[in-house]
Order: structure tokens, then sequence, then C-alpha cells
């Protein structure tokens, strides 16, 4: 029996098992729904509600004197407009919201971008951010595309499933984000911008998002989903580039994230709690995808199609709820397999992909 492959992590990543329990949560209780914790002088944490497994997103607020910097903002929901209405009251204390950073294009965090923008606001993110953003809440359908049909299709739903997709409303970001006006500044790679008193720099990522900002000062970092504690960001792959190679990006990012990582900075992420130890969970999350691709590789001696990796990917059943978020994952492992030449696809007779080791 051949022993399993591995797969070697990017140049620059040190091997994460040297560094045990070096991620520390320094704030471990998330600030009650409608308070605020101040993480570091002028800088607030705030907790929105979800309604789905992963249950809320953190969004920062920056005291810039006459008023705020809000970094993301949750979905748009009446509980989350409500919500946001009594934390500007209480919290922010009735002072004005002057600039909104989005970190990255997902409905979580940028959800309220054009209510605050409304109200006044001057909205900062990356061009490719807004540019999603605007696109896909713009592009409402009662029904999957037939390039989404196709891109079921391919990774192996069956035919009752796909019937059933065809004849249903898919998920529409406009039915979570407001309405984004035309008008926003650019956040790129290498700026600095001033923030509650001090200099912040935007480095840009990818893999989880296009080009998703986050922004560094001295001992603190906004990471967005870049920088995620205890859960792995998802790297996933969508009918609107269905030969996307994002975890390559993903995993540039992690090493080229690493060159600035230091053990004292504290990380304000948009998921989970603040943490330090960033140099450990840098290469912790490289490690993570290079033992998923090992999984897979032994999995697909023999032929399956993206839907039948699952098991191996993510060692646990996936439920109906996680199934979109499960292909798109699945299908961006198996695209970073074929980019790299360890695996070759061919056509079902039902048109799924069924994928191979190459075992070169
Ligand atoms: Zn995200
Ligand atoms: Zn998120």
């Amino acid at each position: 029996m051949k022993p399993p492959l591995r797969l070697a992590l990017p140049a620059g990543i040190a091997h994460p098992f040297a560094m045990r329990d070096a991620i520390a949560h320094p704030f471990p209780d998330a600030p009650p729904e409608g308070q605020a914790t101040e993480v570091a002088p002028g800088v607030l944490w705030l907790r929105l509600p979800l309604p789905m497994a992963l249950d809320h997103v953190n969004v920062y607020a920056l005291d810039d004197g006459d008023g705020w910097t809000v970094v993301d903002t949750g979905l748009n929901t009446r509980r989350t407009v409500a919500l946001w209405e009594s934390l500007l009251a209480g919290p922010l204390r009735g002072r004005p919201v002057r600039r909104l950073i989005v970190t990255h294009h997902h409905p979580d965090h940028v959800g309220l971008a054009g209510w605050f923008q409304a109200r006044g606001a001057e909205l900062l993110t990356p061009r490719t951010a807004w540019l999603y953003a605007r696109m896909l809440t713009l592009d409402v359908q009662p029904v999957p595309t037939p390039q989404a049909l196709t891109f079921l299709r391919r990774a192996g739903l069956s035919e009752d499933a796909l019937a059933r997709r065809a004849t249903e409303r898919p998920f529409n970001f406009a039915d979570v984000v407001h309405p984004m006006p035309v008008g926003f500044s650019s956040l790129t790679e290498g700026q600095t911008l001033r923030l509650a008193g001090r200099p912040w720099v935007v480095r840009l990522g990818n893999g989880h998002a296009p080009d998703h900002a986050t922004l560094w000062t001295d001992g603190l970092i906004l990471g967005g989903d870049q920088l995620l504690p205890g859960i792995s960001a998802n790297i996933g792959v969508y009918p609107s580039e269905p030969e996307d190679d994002p975890l390559t990006g993903w995993l540039q990012s992690c090493a080229a994230l690493a060159a600035h990582a230091r053990d004292d900075h504290l990380v304000l992420p948009g998921h989970k709690l603040p943490f330090t130890g960033l140099p450990f969970r840098l290469p912790q999350m490289a490690e993570n995808h290079a033992s998923a691709l090992a999984r897979l590789l032994d999995h697909l001696a023999s032929p399956r199609t993206a839907i039948q990796c699952f098991l191996p990917l993510f060692r646990r059943e996936i439920g109906a709820a996680e199934e979109n978020l499960a292909l798109a994952e699945a299908v961006a492992h198996l695209n970073h397999l074929l980019h790299k030449g360890l695996v070759c696809r061919s056509l079902t007779a039902s048109g799924a992909w069924a994928w191979q080791r190459t075992d070169r």
C-alpha cells in the first residue's frame, strides 16, 4: 500500500506543530447583543446575529473623535437594522458614522453598506469587493440560471435533486443586502488610513473572497474572514468562475501575511473571538488545507464526483442546509488538484465530472 501523498506547504510557512497552544483569546466573552466591548483605546467590538449555523458576525467601530468609522455591517434584516439603531444611540453615543469599511463582498459583511451610505457614510472597500457586491445584489434570479444548474450537474447532483433545484428560488444577495448606490472609495494594497488616531496599512488577501481587505496597525489587525481563529474560512468555487482555483490564492495570502504577523498582534476577526498568535494561526490555516488535499487524493484512487468527496474532505456528513457551501469548497479543492496536475477528470454519462488521481 502506498503512503498517502503529502503536499508541501508554500515557501515561507513554518510547520505549525512547533508552536502548540499559541493562540490566546484575551477577551473570552463576546459583547452581549446591543452592547460593545472596547478591545483597544477607541476600538469597539460589536456583534450582530446571523440566522444560520454560524450565528453571528463581528463588526467594529473606531472612534475618530467627532464620528465613527464602522468596519462591516451584518445582514440587511429588520432585526439587524433595529439593533444598529440601538447601538448607534447607545454605545456609539449618537455620533455619526462618517466612514464605513467593508472587508469583502459577502452579505454578512456588506449587507447594510447602502443603508449606512443613505445615512451619510462614505463607503471604503476594495474595488473587486464593491463590483461583486453590487453585481450580485442587482442579479436577482427567481430560479437557478442554466449556468448554475450546469455547475450542480458537473458536481454530481442526482437527476431528482437537479429537477427539484430547477424550480426552487435560489439564494439571492438582494434578499439580505440593502440596495447599493453608485459611489465608493477603493481600498488598495499598501494604502494607509487614519482610524481611531492611528495609521493602518491595507493588505489584501485572496481565496475566501477576491481582494479581501485586512487593516494593520501597531498591535492590532482588522482581519475580516481572511484571519479567523478556530474555524476555517470557506474557500469556494461558484458558477460565476467555475474553473477558478481560489485555494492557490488562499495559500499565497497565508504566506504573504505571515511576513507581517507578530505574536502580540491582537487580531479582530469577522467571526469568533479576537485572538493573538497569528504567526501560529497562519501556517495552521495552510496545513488544514494541505491535509484535506492529501485525504482527497487518497480518496481519488478511484473516480468520484465532487459530491462524493464530502466525507474525506469534511470528515462528517453534510446536511442539506450546508450542501451549497460544501459543494463550493469541494470543487475548490478539486480544481486546485487539477491546476497542480495531480488529478484528471472526465464527464460521466449524466454530465458530472468524475475526478481521479493521476499517480504521476
Ligand atoms: Zn466571508
Ligand atoms: Zn463572514
